[in-house]
């Protein structure tokens, strides 16, 4: 497709692209990289094939060496404790499978429709509550998007789009300029929006042919990030930030409160405060989602409101992230009280 965005940019396969594929893949590799011991309990190789371990280097290479409790390195570390069972966990924690519609859209909130773009992440974060999803079923990327149109061409009460995943920016920018393009001819629809941790974790995708399309459209854009840890930001995360939002992109984080990771008022509050010096406010904290395999990960109710006071005492209000979980059949994310 020539769109008139990309003609002067130079041919051939882009540098996000090759990194994609140069990933860690490997558990050995990846403690071998941070000289950690071999003999770390890891997930045994039949489950660890269902969801494998990826980790782009730059990101490996924001991970303190021999320290086995590296937050960075904890999210993507397959851990045999996600073989544990753990009553009240399951494969579907959010009741998204009920929602999907034949084009790979989620329509759950007024006004707002979430597409599944595709499966693919740059990383595979150990939490992730989409880390059961069946994607082979349901991705609004095939076939030139028509489905996914089709769908919002019969429902003009969603006026914002939700790219998510997967990650949606692990698709070629042909192929989000396609759908951009498209979106942007149907005028009641006003909002772009981005859920995304790939500017995070693999910044080189912020390139040229992206924010070509990005700044593009007239449509209005809002980047979700999601940052759990200060240490994921680093200067080339805050040139990627810098980047989008001069191409007219809302940045704004939400994270997720991880046992071990950043479950204190003080690592969210330097998480605040470092996503503000690179452009981004926070929008979500979440709490875990019940989903098998990420039971380790869980933070109590009552640990996570105390630490909403202990951060809402420390922080203007601008700083603060809503707490929420998501409850299946709920009109919106659900606010825990504190
Ligand atoms: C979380 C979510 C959204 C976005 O919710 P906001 O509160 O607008 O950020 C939209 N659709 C689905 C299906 C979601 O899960
Ligand atoms: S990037 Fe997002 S969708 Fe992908 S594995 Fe991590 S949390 Fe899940």
């Amino acid at each position: 497709m020539d769109d008139g965005l990309t003609s002067a940019l130079p041919a051939g396969r882009p540098l996000w692209q090759r990194l994609m594929t140069e990933a860690i893949t490997r558990p050995a590799e990846l403690l071998a990289a941070l000289n950690l011991d071999p003999a770390l309990p890891a997930l045994d190789a039949e489950r660890l094939r269902d969801f494998p371990i990826r980790v782009p280097r730059g990101f490996v290479a924001r991970m303190r060496p021999g320290d086995p409790a590296d937050p960075l390195f904890l999210q993507v570390w397959p851990s045999a404790r996600e073989a544990e069972v753990v009553p009240g966990y399951s494969t579907d924690a959010v009741g998204d499978l009920d929602k999907l519609k034949g084009g790979g859209l989620i329509h759950k909130y007024a006004g707002r429709a979430l597409a599944i773009t595709t499966g693919a992440c740059a990383i595979n974060c150990r939490y992730c509550f989409r880390r059961h999803f069946p994607y082979g079923d349901a991705l609004a990327s095939r076939g030139h998007w028509r489905a996914t149109l089709d769908e919002l061409d019969a429902d003009p009460s969603i006026e914002e789009v939700i790219l998510s995943g997967g990650d949606p920016l692990a698709l070629t920018d042909d192929k989000l300029a396609e759908l951009v393009a498209a979106l942007d001819a149907r005028p009641w629809i006003r909002r772009l929006r981005l859920h995304t941790r790939i500017p995070v974790v693999l910044p080189e995708r912020v390139d040229a042919r992206l924010l070509g399309w990005l700044a593009a459209t007239r449509l209005q854009k809002v980047v979700v990030l999601h940052i759990n840890h200060e240490r994921e930001i680093d200067d080339a995360v805050i040139r990627a930030c810098a980047q989008l939002r001069d191409a007219g992109a809302t940045l704004l984080n939400q994270a997720v409160l991880l046992r071990g990771i950043n479950d204190s008022a003080d690592a969210q509050a330097r998480l605040s405060e470092r996503c503000f010096a690179a452009g981004v406010l926070p929008y979500y904290l979440f709490v875990l989602d019940r989903v098998a395999g990420a039971a380790h990960f869980d933070v109590s109710d009552s640990q996570a409101t105390a630490l909403m006071q202990a951060l809402a005492a420390r922080l203007p209000g601008y700083l603060v992230p809503r707490l929420v979980r998501e409850i299946a059949g709920r009109a919106s994310k659900t606010p825990l009280p504190w």
